[in-house]
Order: structure tokens, then C-alpha cells, then sequence
């Protein structure tokens, strides 16, 4: 305040006479001022609060990381540097997903992985061409089977915001949602050869609602907000009840709904969810910034659901990356600020008990890993 007591400004002001006077603005006024122009999207707070900060350096556990992706193009050097990074880090093993992965490109990949054994599992895409001929399913079907053989862990990642799985190639799957016909029987097929999907369902919320003042998630929901007036596009109801409809009308096939299925926002949904679908798990990738900011509430959620959950980064390779997720997990750390994950808000840790951090680590992975082989 005394800073601002400096501050004092003149403006010069045109009497009704035409001569000059000069009003003094007072310290209250002039930071009235200031904070009126600081644009939302500039708002760079740094924390006040004298409270613990926790850097874990190597997870409590050895980690399963169930979601990320090849960053490095296949490179046997920068898997190199990665496999140091995870062994610094205690991440003793990461799920590799690509949406390009068919043919020639999945081959490579697998290739280039193997070469550390029990340190990666690599997963296939599935191939939209020419879905509309008759004889898509079966291609599609043999080549899963190819990609089994191969040594493909399951399918993903899938993606569907509203357009369908937008993400595949070499073709996009514009309106190809789980519920198109062509892939039911696909579907069912995952589930008998022992392919788990992975699938990206909706976005967090507030990308779907009016970007306007009122808007929880303004700064995210601007930059990947969703257009679902474009013809055909699912809203976020949409989505999640085509999600739901599909995990229940293949009970036998494994579906991993990355990011808590985009429902980090109400807890009770996503349970019930979770309720009515036995196969259906989440991974907790990319979304610190949505669940941190209700830390109670996702760890009520994480004590309910604790075997349904996989730990995940889906967030580069870098340590810092990894280091931070150890920190939301494991500490009770409060009001951390990362604007890396482009929101207004603070973050507060977990504070998880160590029966829990199993499971999410690990625990539920290496069972799930069980499961897929019976
Ligand atoms: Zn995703
Ligand atoms: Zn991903």
C-alpha cells in the first residue's frame, strides 16, 4: 500500500474556462486502474502463502504409466534418454499410444520399443479406410488380429469430442462414434482377443458451454473450445450417453476412458457410470488441472473407485512432468500455481494413503494386465 501512496498521478483536466487544472488521483483509484486492464489471460499470480512445498524426485512406488504417447517419433535415441528419464523417476513402464499406428508405421514402432523388454507396451489404431465397403468389418478384424500377433497391448488412443475418432489415420473417422454400425461387431471382437480401448470421450465441460463471464473454465474452454453446431457433432450429453451405451452393449470388451472421461467436474456422474459399467476404468492423464482444483472431492472420489483407476501422464517425457504428478498424488502441498495447464486457479495435493497410491500406481494395472490375458 505505501508502494501505491508513490503512485499518486495528476491528469490534467480542461476547466469550463479553457485554463488547465490538475486533479490528484488518490493510491485506491489508480489500482482500481491497474487491475481494470489486467486482461484474465495475462494474470500470472504468484502465491503468497508461506506453506510446504514438496518436490518428489522418484515415485513412492514403481509406476505403470497406462497413458502416453510417442513424443519422439520412434527415435532409438530419444527412447534412449526416456528410458533414463523413467528409470530417474520410478515410471518402470509406459503405455505407447498412437492414432497413426497401422501397417508399416505400428511395425516400426513396435520395433523400436522392444528393444526394452518389460519397459513398454505399444498400441494400435484402428484403420477407417474405406469403411463404407462391404468388407470393412472383416479387414477390420484381421487387422487387429495382426496387431495381436505383433504384440499390440489394445486399441487407442480413440478419440471422439463430438465429430467422431477425428484423430485416426491415415483417415480421419469423421462421424465414426462407438455407436455406428460398422463398428459393434469391431468392438466385440476387441473384447474377444483381449484388446482393452482406450478412448478420449468429450472435452472437460466448460469447452462446450458459452464462452462467456460465467464460464468456470474461460481460459481452456477459449483456446479447445467445442463447436457442436457443426452438422452431426454429439454434444457433451451426447458423447458420454454413446460412451455409456457402448460400454454396456459389449460387457466383455475393456474400455479405459483417458482424462476420468472428461468428467472431473461431477464425481457422482462418473461413479455412476463406473456403477453400471463393470468394464469400464479411467487413467487420470492430463487432468491434474481439472481435479486439483477440488482435492477432497477427487480424493473421495479416488477411495470409492480405487480399482478403477490408472495412474497416467499423456504429457511429454520430461521429469518435471512426472515429478509433478508425484507431488498432486503424494503430498498435502497447497495453492500450487502451474500455468502450464492454462487455467486461473490454484492447485492443492491429494495426500493419497499408500493403499491407494498402490493402486493408482500400479496395483490395479498389473491386474488389469491379468484380466486381459484369461
Ligand atoms: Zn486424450
Ligand atoms: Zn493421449
Amino acid at each position: 500500500m505505501k508502494k501505491l501512496l508513490f503512485l499518486l498521478a495528476t491528469v490534467a483536466l480542461v476547466s469550463a474556462c479553457g485554463s488547465k487544472t490538475e486533479e490528484k488521483k488518490d493510491a485506491q483509484t489508480i489500482a482500481r486502474e491497474i487491475a481494470g486492464e489486467i486482461l484474465l489471460k495475462e494474470y500470472e499470480p504468484v502465491s503468497i502463502f508461506n506453506v510446504p512445498v514438496t518436490n518428489i524426485d522418484k515415485a513412492k512406488y514403481g509406476v505403470i504409466d497406462m497413458h502416453s504417447h510417442d513424443y519422439n517419433d520412434a527415435d532409438p535415441e530419444k527412447i534412449a534418454a526416456w528410458v533414463k528419464t523413467m528409470d530417474e523417476c520410478g515410471i518402470r513402464h509406459t503405455h505407447v499410444m498412437h492414432c497413426e499406428w497401422i501397417g508399416a508405421p505400428f511395425e516400426e514402432a513396435m520395433a523400436a520399443y522392444s528393444k526394452y523388454p518389460g519397459r513398454f507396451s505399444v498400441w494400435c489404431s484402428l484403420d477407417y479406410t474405406d469403411i463404407e465397403a462391404e468388407d470393412w468389418e472383416e479387414r477390420a478384424k484381421a487387422h487387429l488380429d495382426r496387431c495381436k500377433a505383433l504384440g499390440a497391448f489394445g486399441i487407442g488412443e480413440m478419440v471422439d469430442k463430438g465429430l467422431g475418432d477425428e484423430y485416426a489415420r491415415p483417415v480421419k473417422g469423421t462421424h465414426i462414434h462407438l455407436d455406428h454400425p460398422k463398428m459393434q461387431s469391431v468392438l466385440e471382437y476387441a473384447g474377444k482377443i483381449g484388446l482393452p480401448i482406450s478412448i478420449h470421450v468429450g472435452e472437460p465441460i466448460w469447452m462446450y458451454e458459452p464462452i462467456d463471464n460465467h464460464n468456470d473454465g474461460l481460459m481452456n474452454g477459449a483456446n479447445w473450445t467445442v463447436d457442436t453446431t457443426v452438422e452431426g457433432c454429439y454434444d457433451y450429453d451426447g458423447v458420454m450417453e454413446c460412451f455409456a451405451n457402448a460400454a454396456k452393449a459389449h460387457p466383455n470388451t475393456y474400455f479405459i476412458a483417458c482424462h476420468y472421461l472428461n468428467m472431473s467436474h461431477d464425481w457422482p456422474r462418473l461413479g455412476k457410470i463406473l456403477d453400471e459399467c463393470p468394464n469400464v476404468y479411467v487413467d487420470i492423464s492430463a487432468r491434474i488441472g481439472e481435479s486439483a482444483t477440488t482435492p477432497r472431492a477427487t480424493r473421495r472420489f479416488m477411495e470409492k473407485y480405487a480399482d478403477r483407476i490408472f495412474y497416467g501422464t499423456d504429457n511429454g517425457t520430461s521429469a518435471d512432468m512426472y515429478r509433478f504428478t508425484f507431488r498432486i498424488l503424494e503430498t498435502d502441498d497447497e495453492h500450487i500455481y502451474q500455468p502450464d495447464f492454462g487455467y486461473h486457479w490454484a492447485y492443492s495435493a491429494f495426500d493419497l494413503p499408500d493403499w491407494l497410491l498402490r493402486k493408482i500406481y500400479y496395483e490395479n494395472a498389473e491386474k488389469f494386465i491379468k484380466k486381459l490375458s484369461k
